[in-house]
């Protein structure tokens, strides 16, 4: 039985996400950026909040950890580096750790960049996985912590996740990114057809995520620093992948 998944808005443009396993009833929350709607999630589908897995320290991430584990006494589960800026942790982790909701399992891969202690959940027999906001659709986090080749190489580990596996970031920025990615990508085709995909998905009310892997690695640019063609059309030709990273990153922040 596959594990069922509840994704919604909180605040103005983060995500929140449910991952349930019927087989044993438990119910994981990816971070939690405010209660009421993870609140509101639980209800319509009738579930109980017995986790919640945290990416990031970031307050937009962390804001409704507090009310919820009050309420339903769920275990926090937070990356260790972290882990004195998270509210209410009762467990916290590191690369190579697995971590359960009920017969669920995800890895833990440490992704630093946007800060020191980032983390991703991979839970690898259901190809999913949790980026927060190391990994956006077409676009990446701000690298506010750590070091533009400490962000690729965390970006590189996600990309070499296997193709089909479908990821779920903590924000929808999809539309903005798409407009950057095309002044890096004139010419990519796949970029372009997301652009008509993501415009539809957005007009019609709904989410441009999840994506998959595969897609990511065809389409966003952040993921392309390692291709001389792509480093060519920036004016950085034969400079090394951390530094054409680091250009394209500097540039969509100035966008
Ligand atoms: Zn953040
Ligand atoms: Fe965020």
């Amino acid at each position: 039985m596959p594990a069922e998944i509840r994704l919604f808005k909180c605040l103005s443009d983060n995500y929140g996400v449910l991952i349930h396993d019927s087989a044993s009833g438990a119910t994981a929350a990816i971070d939690a950026p405010e209660a009421a709607p993870v609140e509101a999630a639980l209800r319509a589908a009738g579930w109980t909040l017995t986790d919640i897995l945290v990416t990031h320290h970031h307050a937009d991430h962390t804001g409704g950890i507090r009310a919820l584990k009050d309420k339903h006494k769920c275990r926090v589960v937070a990356p260790a580096a972290e882990a004195a800026r998270i509210p209410a942790v009762d467990q916290t982790v590191g690369e190579g750790d697995k971590v359960s909701v009920g017969r669920l399992a995800a890895h833990v891969l440490e992704t630093p960049g946007h800060t020191l202690g980032h983390i991703a959940y991979w839970f690898h027999r259901e190809e999913i996985v949790f980026v927060g906001d190391t990994l956006f659709s077409i676009g990446c986090g701000r690298v506010i912590e750590g070091t533009p080749e400490m962000m690729w190489d965390s970006l590189c580990k996600l990309r070499d996740l296997p193709e089909a596996t479908k990821i779920y970031c903590g924000h929808e920025y999809t539309l903005a990114n798409i407009k950057f990615a095309q002044t890096v990508e004139p010419d990519n085709k796949a970029l372009a057809a997301r652009a008509v995909q993501a415009k539809q998905q957005i007009e019609a009310g709904g989410f441009t995520i999840p994506v998959t892997i595969g897609e990511e690695k065809n389409e966003n640019p952040f993921l392309h620093a390692d291709i001389p063609e792509v480093a060519a059309g920036i004016g950085m030709a034969g400079k090394s992948a951390a530094q054409v990273f680091a250009e394209i990153r500097a540039r969509k922040n100035r966008f």
